[in-house]
């Protein structure tokens, strides 16, 4: 009775063991279950990790053991897959110094991660040093007791990133360079037409700083006169995005106004919606003072041929008159009038083909004919011709010697016809000419013209052998001319590589002295 009564526990016993092994075998499969749901897991994130394109690594202990790295920091590092269980700096000791050490220490005693964008590192590849630049993380790795067990490791390699910044870098700069050289004024404004840079010839002519520029943008420079409309036609192009171009005066340093072309053309982004405004301000001092001579160069021009034309008119109606026996021969004799008419045909003739010469001059048509001659017969006969068209006029040649020379023989006579012309017309009172041909030195032979007319003062001898001068006096048309015979004459003589020497005095007389290189 006893022993059933034990056997009966037993088995009570055996079957609460049952029922618990049963419980114990299902927690053990769901153990097993979430163990190889982890286990899938943990493949999955290896593979990312593996096929990631970011730099990946993983360091144990302060010693940074390599516990995991990818591919493609093995690649940069240069290493196959037996860098795992070895320490970061006897793989890659070259960058020990480099800074690296320092900030995973940082990391790995502190705890404060460490992020760093764009940083070079020098590193061996295939034995040979290349320099690369990365973006960093690296971030402190925890066990569950909350320890710093090692550091995490995602980089990025950015080296193409940052050499095409540098290079960015680089042209803004040259191109800021660029437009500082310019001697144009070059000004760039937001979409709102507010100055955000001006070069460094906006501000040599202003005399003020990028800072003061910006801040009194373009209106106190711009002459009163011009504001109002400078002001209209600006908002007009920031209305309508159309470029901006007007002639205006804008005032410098000294509180000078000069006149310049202001452009402005807006640029736009990929939206074509505008986003800023480049605009240039080129001086046209220059262009407006030609515009100018070009304007009185008119007025003197049709002045001198109105002139003859008009004398010629008046002596050829006279002559018909004659014709016709309203005035007898005798009274007013042909020949004088007709060697009138021929003066002043001349003088056509004169004006005329200074002109023309002009134009060839500035088409670079003038061709020079070059020939061997004898200096001195040439100045006899173009004195002798001028002797016989001005039997008032006295001109003494005085020969030095007699001189070889390879010229175009008829400019050189052109030349001299211009000293000639001039000495007699600028010697109202005495018309005593002195023609020199002499030697100035072992190369050059020189014509000289001397005069004892008006003489020209100092400022004005730079100047009239410039196009169109003409020296000022009270009554500016005394004296026929317009001002280009010196210009021409200096073009000639330059082009066979000599010069022109002028000497004068005012109300004392002039000495104009051509010279040749010499050739015989
Ligand atoms: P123009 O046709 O006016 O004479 P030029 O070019 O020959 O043109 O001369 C330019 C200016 O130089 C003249 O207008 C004159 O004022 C001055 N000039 C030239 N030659 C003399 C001179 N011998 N004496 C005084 N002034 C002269």
């Amino acid at each position: 009775m006893k022993e059933e009564l034990q056997i009966r526990e037993l088995e009570q016993e055996l079957e609460k063991l049952r029922e618990r092994n049963e419980e114990l075998e299902a927690q053990v499969s769901g153990y097993k279950d979430s163990v190889s749901n982890l286990e899938e897991k943990l493949f999955q994130y290896k593979g990312l990790i593996y096929s990631s394109s970011a730099l990946i690594t993983f360091l144990r202990g302060a010693d940074y053991i390599i516990e995991f790295a990818n591919m493609p920091i093995r690649k940069v590092w240069g290493k196959g897959d037996n860098v795992v269980g070895k320490a970061l700096f006897e793989v890659i000791p070259e960058v020990k110094d480099q800074g690296i050490e320092s900030y995973l220490n940082q990391v790995f005693y502190d705890g404060v991660p460490y992020h760093a964008e764009g940083l070079p590192i020098e590193h061996r590849v295939n034995g040979s040093m290349v320099k690369s630049y990365f973006d960093f993380s690296y971030m402190p790795q925890y066990d569950s007791d909350g320890e710093i067990v090692g550091i995490g490791v995602v980089a990025q390699d950015v080296t193409n990133r940052e050499r095409l910044n540098a290079q960015n870098q680089k042209r803004e700069k040259e191109f800021r360079e660029l437009i500082d050289f310019m001697p144009h004024k070059v000004s760039l404004s937001n979409s709102n037409g507010d100055p955000v840079f001006f070069n460094k010839s906006w501000l040599d002519y202003t005399g003020l700083s990028m800072e003061q520029l910006i801040e009194k943008k373009w209106w106190p420079f711009i002459h009163p006169d011009h504001l109002q409309k400078a002001k209209m036609d600006v908002s007009e192009s920031l209305e309508t995005g159309c470029e901006l171009d007007m002639e205006l005066m804008i005032k410098d340093r000294e509180g000078d106004y000069k006149w310049h072309l202001w452009r402005a053309i807006p640029v736009l982004d990929e939206e074509d919606k505008v986003s800023s405004w480049i605009s240039t301000s080129t001086p046209i001092e220059r262009l407006k003072e030609i515009e100018q001579e070009k304007e009185s160069f008119l007025k003197l021009v049709s002045h001198e041929l109105k002139t003859p034309v008009t004398s010629i008119k008046g002596y050829v109606q006279l002559l018909q008159k004659m014709m016709h026996g309203k005035i007898s021969e005798t009274k007013v004799p042909v020949e004088p009038y007709l060697g009138k008419i021929e003066d002043q045909i001349e003088r056509l003739i004169v004006l005329i083909s200074e002109m023309l010469d002009l134009s060839r001059l500035e088409t670079n048509e003038l061709k020079l004919n070059r020939e061997h001659f004898q200096l001195n017969q040439q100045v006899d006969h173009i004195v002798q011709e001028l002797s016989d068209i001005h039997p008032d006029v006295q001109i003494e040649v005085q020969h030095e010697g007699s001189f070889m020379v390879e010229a175009d023989r008829g400019r050189i006579g052109q030349v001299l016809i211009n000293f000639l012309t001039n000495a007699y017309k600028y010697s109202p009172e005495n018309k005593h000419i002195k023609v020199k041909v002499h030697q100035i030195d072992s190369k050059f032979a020189a014509v000289s013209v001397k005069d004892t007319g008006i003489g020209i003062k100092e400022n004005d001898r730079r100047n009239i052998f410039k196009r169109f001068y003409r020296v000022e006096s009270k009554n500016e048309y005394t004296y026929s001319g317009f001002g280009i015979g010196l210009f021409l004459s200096k073009e000639i003589i330059e082009r066979h590589q000599g010069k022109i020497i002028l000497e004068s005095e005012f109300g004392r007389g002039s000495e104009f002295t051509f010279t040749l290189p010499l050739n015989n």
